[in-house]
């Protein structure tokens, strides 16, 4: 799937003339919106881009597209309006998982959205890293993660996303990402860098860009995320642009230094605006 930056760079250079001029270089800039009605989000607010979930991110029930007229609608008038769609998979999956009775339907539930996603014409699916519990060995969660990969149709990019918190996650620290892209990297996935969960995970920003890049290989996607927990704190807190511990300058440093093709604020709905506005400031 190494196409998926390609793909979305250009899809972001159709978009709509009515939205914030295209300035070269400059990423599709979006925010994560309420899936009964994305294309209207994207309107209102004037983003290149959406996340939205496709269902309930609490729940194991099949996903399905919340917004009237189902998968093709979608598709349809995202195409249409000139804006890329990114779907987050549920938070209860954790393919890595030793416990067959989370390990089992997340990888079902993983396939299914990433189906699913394929049918709206998603630009990505964004699944969190996950981890192990107790004492079972790392080891275990790392060739979890590549019999995922082995069984899954990748109709649409999979993009891993690095979290914050727990001493076994798969996507905290660089020494597991590391680990994590010894046991998938052949199936060229995807990386999401969240900027909350990178700081607030203990990686020094805007270095992570670069810690990062150098596994990976690759940024698809970023989460614009101010951090409430303080560097290292492990606490996946999102905030606002200079509302958390990050600080503006840095925060946009590291946004602008990931040059991926698409940014996504999960932030405060009541900031999302000031948020874009001010990222967009930096592309003038
Ligand atoms: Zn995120």
């Amino acid at each position: 799937m190494s196409s998926s930056a390609d793909d979305a760079t250009t899809a972001a250079a159709g978009r709509n003339p009515a939205r914030a001029p295209h300035v070269p270089g400059a990423p599709a800039i979006g925010a994560h919106v309420d899936p009964a009605d994305p294309i209207g989000a994207a309107r209102a607010l004037g983003l290149d881009a959406v996340q939205i979930f496709l269902g309930d991110p609490q729940s194991w029930k099949a996903p399905y597209v919340v917004s009237p007229g189902g998968a093709a609608a979608l598709r349809e008038a995202a195409r249409e309006a000139g804006v890329l769609i990114y779907v987050h998979a549920p938070y209860l999956i954790n393919v890595a998982s030793p416990n067959n009775r989370i390990r089992i339907p997340s990888r079902k539930l993983l396939n299914a959205t990433v189906a699913l996603a394929a049918e709206v014409g998603a630009s990505g699916v964004i699944v969190h890293g996950g981890h192990v519990t107790g004492d079972t060995d790392d080891a275990v969660g790392f060739d979890n993660w590549r019999k995922a990969f082995e069984g899954l149709d990748r109709a649409c990019p999979v993009l891993i996303e690095n979290t914050a918190g727990g001493n076994h996650a798969m996507a905290r620290h660089p020494e597991a990402l590391e680990r994590l892209w010894e046991a998938i990297g052949e199936y060229d996935p995807g990386f999401c860098l969240d900027t909350c969960h990178a700081w607030a995970g203990g990686m020094p920003l805007p270095e992570a860009v670069d810690i990062v890049r150098a596994i990976t290989g690759r940024i698809d996607l970023v989460h614009a995320n101010d951090s409430r927990g303080d560097r290292g704190s492990g606490q996946d807190r999102h905030a606002s642009i200079g509302a958390g511990t990050i600080g503006v300058d840095v925060l946009l440093a590291t946004i602008v230094a990931a040059g991926a093709p698409a940014v996504i604020f999960e932030t405060p709905a009541e900031a999302v605006r000031a948020d874009i506005a001010l990222l967009r400031e930096r592309y003038r």
